[in-house]
C-alpha cells in the first residue's frame, strides 16, 4: 500500500473512530438528569438543589485554572477559554491580581494548565503553532502569579472528543461542576466571578458556543428540543438577569439552538 493511500484510510478511521466517540458521548448526555430535566422545560431555580452533591460541589476551594474545554480537568476548575488568551492588556491584568489574590487565600499554589489540540489558541494564532502560543501563555501566566505550570496532553484528557451540553458562566469562584458528576458534561467559564466584564464575555461565550454546536463538538445533534444550554451560577438575581440578558444578545445568531437558565447559588457554606 503506498504512503497516501495509508494515510487516508488513517484519516477516515479516525473521523469514524471520532464520530462514534461523539454518538456515545450524546447518548451518555441524553442520560443526565439535569438535561433530562431542563430538555422537559424545567427551569434550575430552586431545583438544582435537589441534585445530589450540589452543597457539596458549590462549596469547594477551586484551585486550579484549565481552559474552559470540557476534555481538560486537572482539579478543582476555574476555567477561561485559553487560559485567558482571548484577553486583551487590561482584561489580563484584572485577571493576574485575581490569581494572586486567590493563591494568597487558598495558602498554596494554583495549577494553571495549558493543552494540546486548544480551540481557543487555533482561534487566535491560526497555524501549526497555535498550541505553543497556547502553552506559552498559561505558563507566562503561572509565572507572572507566583502559581505552577502545567502541560496537559490528550492522553490525559477526561473525553477524547468535545462532549460539551452546557457552557456554565460560573460567577461564585467556588462552584466546583467539572467534578460533579451530576453535572451535564461542560464549558466553564470562570470570567464573571474573575470579573472581566462584558466585553471579555461578547468574544468569549461566542468562541466556545461556537465550538459545541461545530462538527468538532456535538454539532448537529443540537436542535429545538436539544439544545445547548447556558448555565448561569449567579450570585444574586442582579447578577443573573444582567448575565441572562448579555448571552441572548451576544448569542442570537445562534438561533434557538441554545438556551439560557441559571440559578442563585446559595450562600457559601463554611466548616
Ligand atoms: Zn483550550
Amino acid at each position: 500500500m503506498n504512503l497516501e493511500k495509508e494515510l487516508t484510510m488513517k484519516t477516515h478511521d479516525h473521523h469514524h473512530d471520532q464520530t462514534e466517540q461523539l454518538n456515545a458521548a450524546w447518548e451518555k448526555s441524553q442520560q443526565n438528569e439535569i438535561i433530562e430535566y431542563l430538555n422537559a422545560g424545567g427551569k434550575l431555580a430552586g431545583q438544582i438543589e435537589k441534585v445530589p452533591g450540589f452543597t457539596e460541589a458549590l462549596n469547594r476551594q477551586l484551585d486550579t485554572l484549565d481552559c474552559s474545554d470540557g476534555r481538560v480537568v486537572s482539579g478543582a476548575k476555574m476555567g477561561l477559554a485559553g487560559e485567558g488568551i482571548v484577553a486583551d492588556e487590561k482584561e489580563k491584568e484584572i485577571l493576574a491580581a485575581e490569581l494572586i489574590r486567590r493563591r494568597e487565600e487558598l495558602g498554596r499554589k494554583l495549577t494553571i494548565t495549558g493543552h494540546e489540540g486548544c480551540g481557543a489558541a487555533a482561534l487566535m494564532h491560526p497555524g501549526p503553532d497555535s498550541d505553543k502560543y497556547g502553552y506559552q501563555g498559561a505558563e507566562q501566566l503561572a509565572t507572572q502569579t507566583g502559581n505552577e505550570y502545567l502541560a496537559v496532553s490528550h492522553a490525559e484528557f477526561k473525553s477524547p472528543v468535545h462532549n460539551e451540553r452546557a457552557l456554565l458562566l460560573e460567577c461564585t469562584g467556588r462552584f466546583d461542576a467539572a467534578n460533579w458528576e451530576n453535572f451535564p458534561p461542560q464549558f466553564i467559564s470562570s470570567a464573571p466571578a474573575f470579573k472581566l466584564g462584558d466585553a471579555y464575555l461578547k468574544k468569549e461565550m461566542p468562541a466556545l458556543t461556537g465550538i459545541a454546536l461545530s462538527d468538532h463538538g456535538l454539532g448537529a445533534r443540537f436542535t429545538v428540543e436539544n439544545p445547548f444550554y447556558i448555565i448561569i451560577s449567579a450570585n444574586d438575581q442582579t447578577e443573573l438577569d444582567h448575565l441572562t440578558s448579555l448571552a441572548e444578545e451576544t448569542l442570537k445568531d445562534f438561533g434557538n439552538r441554545v438556551k439560557i437558565d441559571g440559578f442563585i447559588a446559595p450562600a457559601e457554606k463554611k466548616d
